[in-house]
């Protein structure tokens, strides 16, 4: 086992002995001035420039044509699927292998979650197992699909694993053909490309988040990407308890989610943003260095899929069994090296256990092998 000779690796990399955590933040650009600012103006919550302003440099950033903040990467998701249309008694495609927040966010609309494999090299939906579901199970009426129990299929959810891009192209292709709305959960994602486009401007709409173990932080925050006016006037007014604007009156036209970001956490975001992409040279020199180190090993470093660059916003190993795996949590936990299995697949949560699904070879051996590794930004190298 390498499991000694990665401790090592780890508390040298982080010149410490200490409890090393799988994810901290680093706060050493302008995040106390931009943060004191909105205190100084009194502008703390949901009104303020610098929300405005993040909205406008994350879209920058990204390339997307629209940008809306919301208070978690949950609340950009559960908006970006209502604006999809998904509505109760629909059915969502997605994959096991993610964050529970991705199932959330179908399950708060009324809609139940399918389970369809992930591929084996990017971690996340697999094109072929999604059309190989959709073609044994599903059939297109007056353009609209439908599974043949009866329900509308209205959206597929992909989520870009750890960073690393999903084959989003071909997967649009497969749902454009279906009419099914593709939606990105890219909360683990920016900074990451695919085809040289970055992950989350695939979709008509898709979710970043901001969350304190993020490849940047707000402390908590999300946003929304989106390439069309319309939707991304919808989700601005949506996200903003659908108040129609006026200088005194109090007028809202539907019923909405109070989902905006406030601008103390976007002063964060703003302070962040002008640091990401040194974060994330930082993070691909430490997967590579990880990668030299795992070389010989009984272990395989995951790396970053094919035509695509990953922000590799948390580092990971395969184990070539799950007992490996057990015995490396442990070993590497007990020596203050913090690493953590992958989330247990979504169809073994007791919420999602008669949630219909297809096969998942994949996801069922990634899910008993995969550690993930600590992937700190080391800001003093
Ligand atoms: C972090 C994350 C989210 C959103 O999390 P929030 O804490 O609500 O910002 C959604 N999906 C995935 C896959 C995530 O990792």
């Amino acid at each position: 086992m390498i499991t000694n000779q990665l401790i090592s690796f780890i508390q040298e990399y982080y010149k410490t002995r200490d409890f090393i955590p799988l994810h901290a933040p680093v706060f050493e650009g302008n995040e106390r001035k931009y943060v004191l600012d909105t205190l100084d103006s009194t502008f703390v919550s949901s009104v303020g420039r610098y929300v405005d302003e993040f909205e406008k440099q994350v879209a920058d950033y990204t390339k997307a044509k629209h940008a809306i903040a919301t208070v978690n990467g949950t609340a950009a998701l559960h908006t970006a699927l209502y604006l999809s249309g998904v509505k109760t008694g629909d059915l969502v495609i997605t994959q096991a292998l993610t964050f529970v927040a991705t199932c959330n966010a179908i399950a708060y609309l009324g809609a139940d979650p399918v389970f369809v494999d992930v591929n084996r090299e990017t971690l996340g939906l697999c094109p072929k197992a999604l059309l190989n579901y959709l073609e044994e199970h599903c059939e297109i009426r007056d353009q609209v699909c439908y599974h043949k129990n009866g329900a509308r299929v209205s959206a597929a959810v992909v989520m870009h694993t750890f960073g690393h891009p999903a084959k989003v192209v071909e997967l649009k292709k497969v749902c454009d053909g279906y009419f099914i709305e593709l939606i990105e959960d890219a909360a683990e994602s920016l900074g990451s490309l695919y085809r040289g486009q970055h992950t989350g401007t695939f979709a008509t709409m898709s979710a970043l988040s901001f969350n304190g173990n993020k490849v940047i932080t707000t402390g908590g925050g999300g946003m929304i990407l989106c390439n069309e006016d319309s939707v991304s006037h919808r989700a601005k007014h949506l996200t903003t308890t659908a108040k129609q604007p006026h200088p005194y009156e109090f007028y809202h036209d539907e019923i909405a989610f109070n989902y905006r970001m406030p601008n103390i956490n976007a002063a964060l975001g703003c302070a962040q943003l002008e640091q990401l992409n040194k974060y994330i040279e930082n993070k691909r020199m430490l997967a590579s260095l990880y990668q030299s180190e795992l070389v010989a090993s009984d272990l395989e470093f995951i790396v970053e899929p094919q035509h695509a660059r990953s922000n590799y916003w948390l580092n990971a190993v395969l184990c070539p069994s799950k007992q490996y795996r057990d015995e490396m949590l442990s070993k590497t936990n007990q020596a203050g090296v913090m690493t953590r299995p992958v989330w247990q697949l979504m169809h073994t949560l007791p919420m999602f256990k008669n949630s219909l699904r297809g096969p998942l070879i994949n996801s069922v051996f990634l899910a008993e092998r995969l550690v993930n590794l600590p992937s700190s930004v080391s800001i003093s190298r």
